[in-house]
């Protein structure tokens, strides 16, 4: 026994150390690559249900590494935050997909605006309003083209300082979503202090609605509930007819996920999308 427990013991500092190795090799990768310009954003359309149109995106950040091709955010954005690189990355995405989204307005594109991820990191700075309004002012986006999304765990983390960036931003004129609701503890507190337009009801809830009856419950209340406080609601990680059809039963707002697109560049949304309309 004696034996086996050593073993164990240097096979956990081996992981360990293996650990800190990848963490530490992507963390100097994330350098170069933001150096280098190795970073991609991928757009993922949301479709209105009652138009059936797709007018915004999701902008999702994508690593294209020179040996190891397409890297996803699952795979770096925790390092980024724990190094504070996603400050940085959070920027250059924001004003990635700005310019993305003004361009499609001056060249009859296929979308009209853009929803961009924001970590917690990122609030805890403090220019966090100025970055979102020099990159409004140097891209010339109008601000109502912009969609801000946060999680709700990245709202704890500092909930009075979160509070008033969110309504800096929102004097700003841009929209504030939040992301991947149901998951943290404070939902219902926070959807009415805080400053949000909409709410999207996480990919883990939707995938759950075929099998299982508490969740298509829970998400039947979800809706209900910020329809009630006349807030606008998608649903994500939509894949299924039987989602599908539950969503638009239960008058979800719109919709996000594989049955409509997966996360494109924008070159093949635009020759995918010239007719936007889904059904
Ligand atoms: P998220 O914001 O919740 O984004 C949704 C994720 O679900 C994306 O993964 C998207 O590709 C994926 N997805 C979309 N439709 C479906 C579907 O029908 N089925 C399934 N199974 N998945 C679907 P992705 O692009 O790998 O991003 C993962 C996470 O990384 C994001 O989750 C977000 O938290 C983070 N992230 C991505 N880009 C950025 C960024 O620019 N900044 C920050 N701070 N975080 C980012
Ligand atoms: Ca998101
Ligand atoms: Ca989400
Ligand atoms: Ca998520």
């Amino acid at each position: 026994a004696k034996e086996r427990g050593k073993n164990n013991y240097q096979f956990y500092t081996l992981a360990m150390t293996e650990r800190s190795l990848e963490r530490m090799t992507i963390e100097r990768g994330l350098r170069r690559a933001l150096a280098n310009n190795e970073l991609r954003v991928h757009y993922q359309p949301q479709i209105d249900l009652a138009s059936g149109l797709a007018t915004c995106v999701e902008a999702l950040v994508r690593w294209q590494h020179p040996e190891w091709g397409l890297v996803y955010p699952d795979r770096f954005i925790g390092v980024a935050e724990e190094t504070g690189l996603i400050v940085p990355i959070g920027a250059w995405v924001l004003s990635t997909a700005c310019k993305q989204v003004k361009s499609w307005h001056e060249h009859d594109g296929p979308f009209s605006a853009v929803a961009v991820n924001l970590s917690a990191r990122q609030f805890l700075e403090n220019n966090l309003y100025q970055t979102v309004k020099q990159t409004l002012v140097e891209t010339g986006l109008n601000p109502s083209a912009l969609e801000l999304e946060i999680t709700e765990s990245a709202v704890m983390q500092d909930p009075e300082n979160t509070l008033k960036v969110l309504q800096q931003l929102r004097e700003l004129g841009v929209t504030l979503s939040i992301d991947d609701f149901g998951t943290g503890y404070s939902s219902l507190t926070y959807l009415r202090r805080f400053p949000v337009q909409s709410v999207k009801i996480d990919q883990t809830f939707v995938a759950d609605i075929s099998n299982d009856e508490g969740c298509r419950t829970l998400v039947s209340a979800i809706i209900a509930l910020t329809h009630e406080l006349k807030l606008n609601v998608i649903a994500e990680g939509v894949e299924t007819e039987e989602q599908l059809a539950f969503l638009s039963k239960q008058r979800c707002d719109s919709l996000q996920g594989y049955i409509f697109s997966r996360p494109e560049t924008s070159a093949t949304l635009e020759n995918e999308f010239k007719a936007t309309q889904f059904k």
